[in-house]
């Protein structure tokens, strides 16, 4: 599968994982937009928001989970921080296995783009 993520899930890849279990894991963002920015992503290959049915509802609220977890782990949680999902090209999404943004660490402006 050429897919970036899945590499990232196999190992193939290098990447900073700061956190992981047997549905998701999470790692640094490459191209860091704020002084904490985390990728959680499922193992599983799934493309975009588009592809979640109830069946994956479980995998998104796990993910959601996890970042306020993260938020809270990377001393970012009272401050306050910013959970973002792309999806498809007019929302951004470059990397195309889904991927939720945990961002936090400055002043996030308040307009969302
Ligand atoms: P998108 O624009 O699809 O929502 O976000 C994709 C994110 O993945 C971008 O913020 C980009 O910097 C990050 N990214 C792309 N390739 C890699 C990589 O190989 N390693 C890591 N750690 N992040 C990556
Ligand atoms: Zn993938």
């Amino acid at each position: 599968m050429d897919c970036i993520f899945c590499k990232i899930v196999a190992g193939q890849i290098p990447s900073e994982v700061v956190y992981t279990d047997d549905r998701v894991i999470a790692f640094r963002d490459i191209n860091p937009m704020a002084p904490v920015h985390l990728l959680i992503i499922p193992r599983e290959h799934i493309i975009s928001l588009n592809d979640i049915t109830e069946r994956e509802t479980p995998l998104v609220g796990h993910m959601v989970q996890i970042a306020k977890q993260l938020a809270k782990q990377q001393g970012i949680a009272t401050k306050g921080y910013r959970v973002v999902i792309n999806c498809g090209p007019q929302g951004g999404q470059v990397v195309q296995h889904l991927h939720m943004h945990l961002l936090g660490g400055r002043e996030l402006s308040g307009g969302l783009g």
